[in-house]
Parts: structure tokens; C-alpha cells; sequence
């Protein structure tokens, strides 16, 4: 029994080492299929690895390929195709305006080149248009080989892609494969003992890992063939794109087509109308040969008369030859009856410039002697007018005059007779008769007026004088200078002067100066020196002539208004900054302006020259009686003499005296020349019209007298 016993325990033992040593051999299996399993999953995670890289290198392929083949390029190949489809569109349209032109031209008759010219021109354009085409066919048929080698490597990048799929597949499968494998050994091994089952246990949990792991990259291969599927989603669209380049090429190839049978038609007629055309020519040119030959036939006929009637000239050609040789002979002794009729011309020509310069001269002669004429009709009018004249002018009553019965006007006119002057002389109604008389009304052009006529007998080498004589305020200065508005005689004259000579510069050439000067207590003085201070002589000019001059008076030359203004503005400055009162002072001054008209006839070489002596006469109110003294009482006295004397010669040239007192005082002597001969004289006497101050202006006695 017990041996029994020990038999079964050693049995059971031995059973047990078995057990023990299967169970390690299970757990080395274990093991190994553990480290199996690890391998495995690495394995696989490597594979996932690859896959995902694989992917991401065909994702690249797919976008490089698309950049390659991309949209843009597509676009870019569409819109050349449509700008070159536009091309053709456009020569298509010319063409067919140039055929309907052609249409439209009627068939003219063929007369020449002409046509033949338009229809080589029309093939050259032809020609020209087939060479087009075969371009154009050229440039299709590239672009068709670009379009067949993009489609060709699109169907390679789709090979390449489905390659993938399938390796892909066939991966999933493997892994698929030998998990089903797995869950078997897992089984078979569940079905084993039960340290076994805690060996599955354990395998179990461990392999829920591996499941996880495997769960993951399944999630992974799932979005990998998203991926592939949004690939797949491109390639279709590119497809699509390359399907409608295709249809486009397609629709470019039929317009293509149409352009070239419509050219082909075109060529047709052209080829037709060449036709038409060609024929009229021959046309033409079979009736211009018939025409040509009847011509021919009738000019062989005229050629006949022609013969016929050159025999019949013959005779008259023989005729024409003699008279030919007879004209030679005459034309051999031409050159000598030339010069005879040359000589006797220019003898002719001569006597008629001869008598042309006599006549010439006669009319010099002529015009000189109506110069002298006209010179002494005016001369006469002057004198005729009187060579001394006076006149007088009133001034009105203004309010320098103040108010009352002392200021309302004394003077009265003769309605019927403008020389006749009534005014209060002392209390009493006196009457005067001068050459004219002027009334407060009369403007300083009214005055002019009177005075122009001496003023241009100055330009007829007359010495001219016009002194205004009266009383301070009287008027004198506003006669002569005026005011800068309304100016005198003075500025008046000058501008007539300036205009007359103007009018005769034709003629004569003529240089107008001015001096000014003034003679304040019988010394003369120059107005526009530098020194108006100095005291200037009148001397008896040295060449014999008798004739006076002053030494040092200056002249200014004058051609314009402005000139003259700027001379009497310079002698009023001069005449201001000497004398502190200038009123005062030029009342008792005798003001000067001479003006001298030198003239030389441009076709005589006559000169002539005249002086114009424009005087602003001291103020011939008397104050010698009234008790003035010292500088004053010279003042009136040198200014009595001097009136009294211009008085007495005036008086003496009047009554033709043999003897005229100029060397009375300093001005009738300066002026001796212009006073006496041929000169004119004109005394413009100023009258106040107010009851105050009216009255005869004179010194000693009426003068001149009435
Ligand atoms: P005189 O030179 O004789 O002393 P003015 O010429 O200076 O006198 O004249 C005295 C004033 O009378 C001036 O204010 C002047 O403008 C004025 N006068 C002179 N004559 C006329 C006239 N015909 N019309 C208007 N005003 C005149
Ligand atoms: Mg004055």
C-alpha cells in the first residue's frame, strides 16, 4: 500500500516536475510570444510610420504635380488659347471685309496693268494668309502635344497613386491577417491549464494594449484615407479642368476649321473674280487691237496724203530756204543796226533827262518862289492883322475878389463888336477899341486860337513877342503858363510848334530849343543855368550880323511835351529855391520864355530861323506914389522904367519912328530883334472885372493908344 503510495507520489511527482517543466516552456512561449507580440506591434508601428510617410511624399508628388500642371498654368494655357482664338477671330473678320470689299468692286473692263496688279497683290495676300494658317495649324498641333504629355503624366501620377492603394490594401490585410492569428494562439492558449490562464490573463490584458495600439493606427490608416480620398477629390477636379482645356481646344480647332474653309471659300471667289477679270482683259485687249488696227489703217492713209502733199510743198520749202538765207544775211547785219538804234535811243534818253532835271529845276524854281509867296501872304495877313496887336482879356471875378459891391463885375462888352471894352477908370466910364476882346467866358484855347497864326510864322523864320501885361492878379500868368489841366500859350505854342514841324519833317528838318530867363531889377538872369544867380550881359554878336546875343544862356533842346515840361519844371524849381516869396517876387519880375525854331530845307539847303518870346510881365500896378521906400520903391521904379520904355517903343514902332528907343531898359533891348523889322508883336493885356480893381493897367498914360 504504502509502497503504492510512494509509486503514485513519485508518479505525482514526476507528473508535477512534467507539469513544471511545460509550464515553463508555456511561460518561455510566452515570453517569446510576448516579445513576438512587441516585435509585432514596433513592426507594425514602423509600417504605420512608412505608410504616413509614403503619404505625406504622395501628397507632395500630388501638389508639386499640381503646381506643375496647376490651375494657374491651365488658366494661363486657356487664356492664350482664347487671346490667340480672339487673333483669328479678328484676321477672320478683316478677311471678310476685304472679300466684301473685293465683292463690291465693280468689274471695271480690263485696260492694262492695272488688274493684273491688283490680282498679284490679291495673291500675294493669299499666299500670305495660307502661310498663316499653316502657322497657326503648327501652333495647334504644339499645343496638342502639350495637352497630350500633361494628360500622359496625369494618368502616370494616377498609376502611381492607385499603386499605393493597393500596396495599402494589401498592408491592412497582412495586419488584419495576423491579428486574426494572434486572437487564436489566444484561444488555443486560453484552453490550456489554469497557470496557463493566468498567463492569457495577463497575455490579455497585455494584449489590450497592443489593441489600443492597434485601435490607433487604425484611426491613423482611417485618416491617411481621408487624405487619400481628398487627394483623390483634386485629381478629379484637375480632370475635370483638363476636360474642359480639351473641350475649349476642341471648340478652337472647329472655329479653326471654319476660318479655313471660309477662307477657302474666300480664295474660291477671288480665284473666280481673277477669273472674270482676266477675261475682260483679254477682252479689252482683243478690241484695243482691233481698234489699233483700224487707227493704223487710217493713219497709213494720212500718211499717203502726207507723201502727196509733201511733193506739193516741195516747191514751197524751196521758197522758205531762200527767204531763210535772205534773213541770215539781214541778222549778220543786225548787230550793227543794233547799235545805231542803241546809240540813237540813248541820245533820246539822254535830251529826255536833260529835259526832265530843266524841268526839275523850273519846279524848284517854282515851288521856292510859292515858298516866298506863301511866306509873304502871311506875312501880310500878320501884317494886314497889324504887326503889333493888342488884345485883352478879362478875368472873371472869383472869390480872391471877396464879396460886396467891390467884387461884382465892373467891365462891360459891345454885344455887336468884339474890339470894344467899357470899364471904370478912375471912377469914370471909359471906352476902349483894341485889335480883339476877350470876356471872362473866353477859354485859354479861345485865346490860343488868336495867337496860332503868329506861332507859325515862327516856323517861317519870324521873330514872334506876346507879353501879358497888367495888374498882380490880373491873369498874366494864367494866360501863359496856365495851369497843369488848362494850360497857356506857353506849353500850347510849343506842342503847335511840334506837330507843325512834324508835318513839314518831309521837307525840312527842324531843331526846336528853349531858354528862360528873368529880368528882376534890370538884371537878367538865367532860369535854367546852373547858377540862376548870375548876372548875364546881352552883347552884339561878333560876326558883324548886328544881331544881339546873351553868352552863357543856357538852351535846352525840346522834341516832345514831356521835354518841355521837364525844362519848366527845372526853371520853376530854380526860380522857387532862389526866392522865398515866389509871388511876390515874379510880380515884380519880368519872366522870359524864348523859343527858337531853326529850319533847314532838305531839298534847297535854305535855313531859316525864328525866335517865339514868350513874356510874363512884372504886375503894372503903380506904386511909385504911394509912399514906398527903399528895396520897394526900386522894386517900382525899375518896373515903371521898364514898362514906359516897352510903352515908348511899342509907341515909336507903331508910328514908324526912325528912331526906336531899345536901349531903354534891359528887356526892349534883349528883345530889339524880335521888336523890330519883320516881327510880330502881340500884347495880351489883362483886365480885373471886379468894380475893386477894375481899371486901364497902365503906368503913366492909356497905352497903347486907343
Ligand atoms: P498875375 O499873373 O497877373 O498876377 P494870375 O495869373 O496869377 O495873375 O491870376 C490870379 C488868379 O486868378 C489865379 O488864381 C488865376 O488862377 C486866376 N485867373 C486868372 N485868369 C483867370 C481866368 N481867365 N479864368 C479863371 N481864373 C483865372
Ligand atoms: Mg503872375
Amino acid at each position: 500500500m504504502v509502497h503504492r503510495m510512494v509509486e503514485a507520489m513519485s508518479q505525482l511527482q514526476e507528473e508535477k516536475a512534467r507539469l513544471q517543466e511545460e509550464l515553463a516552456a508555456l511561460q518561455e512561449r510566452l515570453a517569446l510570444r510576448d516579445s513576438d507580440q512587441q516585435a509585432t506591434s514596433t513592426q507594425l508601428q514602423n509600417q504605420v510610420e512608412n505608410l504616413k510617410e509614403k503619404l505625406i511624399s504622395q501628397a507632395q508628388e500630388v501638389s508639386r504635380l499640381r503646381s506643375e500642371l496647376g490651375g494657374t498654368d491651365l488658366e494661363k494655357h486657356r487664356d492664350l488659347l482664347m487671346v490667340e482664338n480672339e487673333r483669328l477671330r479678328q484676321e477672320m473678320r478683316r478677311f471678310e471685309a476685304e472679300l466684301q470689299e473685293l465683292r463690291a468692286k465693280p468689274v471695271a473692263p480690263c485696260t492694262g496693268c492695272e488688274h493684273s496688279q491688283e490680282s498679284a497683290q490679291l495673291r500675294d495676300k493669299l499666299s500670305q494668309l495660307q502661310l498663316e494658317v499653316v502657322e497657326n495649324k503648327g501652333m495647334l498641333s504644339e499645343l496638342n502635344l502639350e495637352v497630350q504629355q500633361k494628360t500622359d503624366r496625369l494618368a502616370e501620377v494616377e498609376l502611381r497613386l492607385k499603386d499605393c492603394l493597393a500596396e495599402k490594401a494589401q498592408e491592412e490585410e497582412r495586419l488584419s491577417r495576423r491579428l486574426r492569428d494572434s486572437h487564436e494562439t489566444i484561444a488555443s492558449l486560453r484552453a490550456q491549464s489554469q497557470p496557463i490562464k493566468y498567463v492569457i490573463k495577463t497575455v490579455e490584458v497585455e494584449s489590450s494594449k497592443t489593441k489600443q495600439a492597434l485601435s490607433e493606427s487604425q484611426a491613423r490608416n482611417q485618416h491617411l484615407q481621408e487624405q487619400v480620398a481628398m487627394q483623390r477629390q483634386v485629381l478629379k477636379e484637375m480632370e475635370q479642368q483638363l476636360q474642359s482645356s480639351h473641350q475649349l481646344t476642341a471648340q478652337l480647332r472647329a472655329q479653326i476649321a471654319m476660318y479655313e474653309s471660309e477662307l477657302e471659300r474666300a480664295h474660291g471667289q477671288m480665284l473666280e473674280e481673277m477669273q472674270s477679270l482676266e477675261e475682260d482683259k483679254n477682252r479689252a485687249i482683243e478690241e484695243a487691237f482691233a481698234r489699233a488696227q483700224v487707227e493704223m489703217k487710217a493713219v497709213h492713209e494720212n500718211l499717203a496724203g502726207v507723201r502727196t502733199n509733201l511733193l506739193t510743198l516741195q516747191p514751197a520749202l524751196r521758197t522758205l530756204t531762200n527767204d531763210y538765207n535772205g534773213l541770215k544775211r539781214q541778222v549778220r547785219g543786225f548787230p550793227l543796226l543794233l547799235q545805231e538804234a542803241l546809240k540813237s535811243v540813248k541820245a533820246e534818253i539822254g535830251q529826255a533827262i536833260e529835259e526832265v532835271n530843266s524841268n526839275n529845276q523850273e519846279l524848284l524854281r517854282k515851288y521856292r518862289r510859292e515858298l516866298q509867296l506863301r511866306k509873304k501872304c502871311h506875312n501880310e495877313l500878320v501884317r494886314l492883322k497889324g504887326n503889333i496887336r493888342v488884345i485883352a482879356r478879362v478875368r472873371p471875378v472869383t472869390k480872391e475878389d471877396g464879396e460886396g459891391p467891390e467884387a461884382t463885375n465892373a467891365v462891360t462888352f459891345d454885344a455887336d463888336d468884339d474890339s470894344i471894352i467899357h470899364l471904370l477908370h478912375k471912377g469914370k466910364p471909359v471906352s476902349f477899341e483894341l485889335d480883339k476882346v476877350f470876356s471872362p467866358r473866353a477859354s485859354q484855347q479861345d485865346v490860343f486860337q488868336e495867337v496860332q497864326a503868329l506861332i507859325t510864322s515862327c516856323i517861317d523864320g519870324f521873330n514872334v513877342c506876346i507879353f501879358a501885361y497888367g495888374q498882380t492878379g490880373a491873369g498874366k500868368t494864367y494866360t501863359m503858363e496856365g495851369t497843369p489841366e488848362n494850360p497857356g500859350i506857353n506849353q500850347r505854342a510849343l506842342q503847335l510848334l511840334f506837330s507843325e514841324v512834324q508835318e513839314k519833317a518831309s521837307d525840312w528838318d527842324y531843331t526846336i530849343t528853349v531858354s528862360a530867363a528873368e529880368i528882376y531889377n534890370e538884371v537878367l538872369r538865367d532860369l535854367l543855368g546852373q547858377e540862376p544867380q548870375e548876372k548875364l550881359e546881352i552883347r552884339l554878336c561878333p560876326d558883324g550880323s548886328g544881331q544881339l546875343y546873351v553868352p552863357g544862356l543856357t538852351e535846352f533842346r525840346v522834341q516832345s511835351v514831356e521835354d518841355i515840361n521837364k525844362v519848366f519844371e527845372f526853371g520853376h524849381t530854380n526860380r522857387t529855391t532862389e526866392f522865398t516869396n515866389l509871388n511876390e517876387h515874379s510880380s515884380r519880375s519880368h519872366a522870359l520864355l524864348i523859343v527858337t525854331v531853326r529850319g533847314v530845307d532838305c531839298s534847297t539847303g535854305l535855313r531859316t530861323t525864328g525866335k517865339l518870346n514868350l513874356v510874363d510881365l512884372a504886375g503894372s500896378e503903380r506904386v511909385g506914389k504911394s509912399g514906398a521906400e527903399g528895396s520897394r520903391l526900386r522894386e517900382a521904379q525899375h518896373i515903371n522904367k521898364s514898362l514906359s520904355a516897352l510903352g515908348d517903343v511899342i509907341a515909336a514902332l507903331r508910328s514908324r519912328q526912325g528912331h526906336v528907343p531899345f536901349r531903354n531898359s534891359k528887356l526892349t533891348y534883349l528883345l530889339q530883334d524880335s521888336l523890330s523889322g519883320d516881327s510880330k508883336t502881340l500884347m495880351v493885356v489883362q483886365v480885373r472885372a471886379s468894380a475893386g480893381q477894375a481899371g486901364w493897367p497902365f503906368v503913366c498914360r492909356p497905352w497903347p493908344a486907343p
